[in-house]
């Protein structure tokens, strides 16, 4: 498959995966359609993009506004047509526990993290439907099949986008329209260092943030997992070693889980 002239639109394309993908997508010929509710850093990929010779286009929009994102269809099937590959890459994070976790802000995390996507994919997904011919790539996460604990809304938020997209799998697969669900464990991108955090102090967040940068793993390596996905029509994509290893026992031995959850990352950072 080649990516050259195809048209792509990746949401949350100001920042991590999301201009990762969008500038690998654009280095492989696509043109693309780049998406963020943050106008500066919008800019800033379209320039990365633009200084390697590649097309990219900046639409400001706010992928938990339902009107915007319509707008953004009409403004997108108008003037470029109908899309090639749907990236819904926008999220955000939310970290304590869950009595700690107030309600506004699992409205907060839902209404992006799992009506964003719902969004992208009823915005495009019917034109795409239409023709014949597409492929959507969800941006789900690790915590999408294993729920740590102190993330239960965020866990709940990509286990949801996972649901999302196996149903729309197999919709989609009869108008010949592939979906992805991506996976990705501790990628170093901003996400930890914007999260909303409950009942947690300063120095536990920073400590979080400095996990994700010692890790280093970039967000290159996800980009490549998605580009992979699309060739290839996976349905789900886990990336990085814990991502699989937690896919794996999950899938094997379960039971082995309620034990590393009693262990994991976030209960032990508890202040
Ligand atoms: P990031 O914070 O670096 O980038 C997220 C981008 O989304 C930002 O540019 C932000 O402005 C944008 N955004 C946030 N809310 C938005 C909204 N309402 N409308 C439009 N844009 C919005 O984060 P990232 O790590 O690149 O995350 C990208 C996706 O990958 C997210 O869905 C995240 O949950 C998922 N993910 C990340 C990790 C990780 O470890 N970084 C792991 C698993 C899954």
């Amino acid at each position: 498959m080649s990516f050259y002239q195809q048209l792509a639109l990746v949401t949350g394309a100001g920042s991590g995966i999301g201009r990762a993908t969008a500038i690998l997508l654009a280095q492989l010929g696509a043109k693309v359609i780049i998406t963020d509710r943050n106008p500066q850093s919008l800019q800033e990929t379209q320039q990365q993009i633009q200084a390697q010779g590649g097309q990219a286009f900046c639409e400001t929009a706010d992928v938990s506004d339902w009107v915007a994102m319509q707008a953004l269809a009409e403004r997108v099937h108008t003037q470029h047509g109908v899309l090639d590959i749907l990236v819904n890459n926008a999220g955000v994070a939310t970290s304590g526990e869950f009595l700690q976790t107030p309600i506004e802000d699992w409205n907060w995390v839902f209404s992006i993290n799992v009506m964003g996507v719902v969004h992208g994919c009823k915005a495009f997904g019917a034109e795409m439907a239409k023709r014949g011919t597409g492929h959507i790539v969800n941006l789900a996460s690790a915590a999408g099949y294993y729920a740590a604990p102190n993330m239960s809304a965020y866990s709940a938020s990509k286990h949801a986008v996972m649901g999302l997209s196996e149903s729309l799998r197999i919709e989609m697969a009869e108008f010949n329209v592939g979906v992805s669900a991506i996976c990705p464990g501790v990628i170093n991108t901003n996400i930890v260092s914007a999260m909303r955090t409950n009942g947690e102090t300063v120095q536990a967040q920073a400590k979080i943030v400095d996990i994700y940068k010692k890790r280093n793993y970039g967000p290159e390596g996800v980009a490549e997992a998605i580009v992979s996905a699309i060739k290839h029509n996976r349905a789900i994509v886990p990336v990085s070693p814990e991502a699989w290893a937690l896919y794996a026992a999950k899938r094997a031995v379960p039971s082995v889980l309620d034990t590393v959850q009693r262990t994991a990352l976030f209960r032990k950072l508890k202040p």
